[in-house]
C-alpha cells in the first residue's frame, strides 16, 4: 500500500521532500489539531507531527511523531515507520512540491515559450503540475532527489 500523509505546520520542509519522492502529502500552515485528526481518519492519511500531545491522541490510527529538527533524520523517521508497517516505500508518481498536485509529462513544444532558452536547448523531458501549472524539468534537481532517496533508504536498511 502506498502511504499518504497530512503534516502539521512545523513540517513544511518534510512535506516538500515527501512530495518530491512522489507521496501524496497535504500541508497547510493553518490546519488546527482537530482538522489534522479528521483529515487523517477520513482520508486514511498518516499524520506527521512534532506535537507530542497530538501524537498521543487515542483517536488517531496512523501517526508519526517527528523528533528530529534535521530533514534527513526526519525522512529517516518516516521511512522507518513505513518499513515497520510494511507500506510501499517506493512511489513512481510525481507530485508538485509546491501544491501536492499530480504532475504529468508534457511535450517541449507546448511549453517552449514558458521556459528559458538555455533549458529549451539542452533539456527534453518536461513535467507540468495539473493543479498549479508549474513546469519542471529533468536536471540537477532530479539527481539531488535520487541522492537523498538513496541516502535515506540506505540508512534504514
Ligand atoms: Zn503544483
Amino acid at each position: 500500500m502506498i502511504p499518504k500523509f497530512v503534516a502539521d505546520v512545523m513540517l513544511g520542509s518534510l512535506s516538500r521532500w515527501l512530495r518530491l519522492f512522489g507521496f501524496d502529502t497535504l500541508y497547510s500552515n493553518n490546519f488546527k489539531d482537530f482538522e489534522l485528526i479528521k483529515i487523517s481518519l477520513q482520508e486514511g492519511r498518516i499524520l506527521l507531527t512534532k506535537d507530542r500531545i497530538l501524537a498521543k491522541s487515542k483517536l488517531l490510527k496512523e501517526v508519526i511523531f517527528i523528533n528530529s529538527e534535521h530533514i534527513d533524520e526526519q525522512l529517516k523517521e518516516v521511512f522507518l515507520y513505513l518499513k515497520d508497517k510494511k507500506f510501499d516505500i517506493k512511489s513512481n508518481s510525481h507530485r508538485c512540491p509546491v501544491c501536492n498536485g499530480e504532475m504529468r509529462e508534457i511535450a517541449k513544444e507546448q511549453i517552449i515559450n514558458e521556459i528559458p532558452d538555455y533549458i529549451a536547448m539542452t533539456i527534453d523531458e518536461f513535467y507540468i503540475c495539473d493543479s498549479c501549472g508549474k513546469i519542471y524539468w529533468q536536471g540537477s534537481h532530479k539527481e539531488k532527489i535520487d541522492e537523498m532517496r538513496e541516502k535515506i533508504l540506505k540508512s534504514i536498511d
